[in-house]
């Protein structure tokens, strides 16, 4: 019979909601083993084409949002600036023009007005036909959830969900000057130095209780013994293959996607362009930063909500033309098809409460993390705050099983 782990922690999945999970477990004086499929990452990875480094489409760190606050707690550095604004231009019926700074200013003021808590249980798509008859509240209130969430689906959204985004965004975000890819390396660094190790390219196929604690089994059939385990796969499908039972969660699969288009330039590109009445978005993430070669810029162009892959790259090489961008300027190029933003967009009935727990019922020691787990935050504040919260009990529930083991 194998020997029981008393002690160790395994992670599977380095996404940013492992790497929190094995940070703060690992700080917590556990040993813990990450493993994970590909490369460490996940969808905060930062590739690099030609000179140029992209994240997977245009990624910004919520200021003072629960990723920015776990990140001071781990001591976790990152480095950015605010989108450049100055030199915004908005695209109307089809045609490009600048923003109009006092009438944008004086509609925002009056949505911020709503009380959040006055629109539990009911659906955006409700709240802004509220907003009247004229084309410019609602076009205005459609955009900014659009770009606050990545959200074009507002009847199947919860309202209030929808207008704390907007009211959250006053405090602004963070272009990160070396793309997410400096997030997962401060973290795996924050967990390296408390002791954790990676399996980089070995995939879990399952986890099952062992003697007296659980095993996660890999794809090579090496079977990992654990005393506590965080499934923080990406997912929830993922995660309902390699989980014990059946979760008996009722269907999530709910995604938000995106098509993005990543650009390198060989000149400067300004500032931002969004679509008012269409899911259109393109900014310059660098310079700032250190994305580009000297002289260079990195830009994304994204359609929230991914159709057809060959209808969205025409509709977004359009829109990178119409925001004055030609064939000359682009040194590397890169498209994304139906990107998984993140994989469940919660209904307007439950709302962020509606999403799954940390803990699985029915079986102690086994933790999830990820961006659809937990009731607080969205996309990297959602993946980081669960994935803390499943360190701290899987440290937690390791030190019992050490302590006072179970039966085996
Ligand atoms: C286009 C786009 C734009 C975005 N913009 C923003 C933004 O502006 N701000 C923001 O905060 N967030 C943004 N996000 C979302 C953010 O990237 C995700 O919320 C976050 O990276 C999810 O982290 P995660 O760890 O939950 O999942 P993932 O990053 O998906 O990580 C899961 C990991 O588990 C591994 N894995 C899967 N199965 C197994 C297995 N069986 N065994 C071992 N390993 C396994 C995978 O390889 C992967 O590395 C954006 C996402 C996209 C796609």
């Amino acid at each position: 019979m194998r020997e029981h782990d008393t002690e160790t922690v395994v992670i599977i999945g380095a996404g940013l909601a492992g790497l929190t999970a094995a940070a703060t477990a690992a700080r917590e004086g556990r040993p813990v083993i990450v493993v994970e499929a590909h490369a460490a990452g996940g969808r905060a990875r930062t590739d690099e084409l030609s000179g140029y480094r992209f994240n997977q489409g245009p990624h910004a760190l919520c200021r003072g949002g629960e990723a920015w606050r776990i990140l001071r707690d781990l001591g976790v550095p990152h480095r950015g600036h605010r989108p450049p604004l100055r030199g915004a231009r908005v695209v109307r019926d089809g045609k490009l023009a600048g923003v109009p700074v006092a009438k944008m200013g004086s509609l925002v003021r009056r949505l911020l007005t709503v009380s959040a808590a006055s629109w539990a249980g009911r659906s955006a798509e409700e709240w802004v036909e509220s907003l009247g008859r004229s084309r410019d509240l609602p076009d205005l209130a459609r955009m900014l959830i659009r770009v606050t969430t990545y959200v074009t689906d507002l009847r199947g959204m919860p309202a209030d969900f929808a207008i704390s985004r907007l009211k959250a965004a006053r405090r602004g975000v963070s272009y990160l000057d070396q793309g997410f890819a400096s997030l997962v390396e401060g973290l795996w660094s924050a967990a390296s130095a408390a002791g954790a190790t990676m399996r980089t390219r070995q995939a879990a196929t399952g986890v099952s209780g062992g003697p007296g604690g659980w095993e996660v089994t890999l794809a090579s059939g090496e079977v990992l013994p654990a005393a506590a385990v965080v499934i923080a796969a990406g997912s929830p499908a993922t995660a309902r293959e390699l989980l014990p039972a059946d979760p008996g969660w009722p269907e999530l699969s709910r995604p938000v996607t995106a098509a993005c288009l990543d650009l390198g330039l060989r000149g400067p590109h300004p500032s931002v362009v969004i679509g008012v009445d269409e899911p259109m978005y393109l900014a310059c993430h660098c310079p700032p930063g250190d994305l580009a070669p000297a002289g260079g810029s990195v830009v994304h162009v994204m359609r929230y909500g991914a159709r057809d892959a060959g209808l969205d790259r025409a509709d977004l090489e359009r829109f990178a033309a119409l925001a004055g961008i030609t064939d000359d300027q682009i040194v590397a190029k890169r498209f994304l098809p139906v990107h998984v933003v993140t994989h469940v967009l919660p209904g307007p009935d439950a709302g962020l409460a509606g999403r799954p727990g940390v803990t699985v019922p029915g079986s102690p020691g086994v933790y999830l993390a990820g961006d659809w787990v937990g009731p607080s935050g969205w996309l990297s504040d959602a993946a980081m705050a669960s994935g803390q919260h499943a360190g701290l009990l899987a440290a937690g529930a390791a030190e019992q099983e050490r302590t006072h083991p179970r039966a085996a």
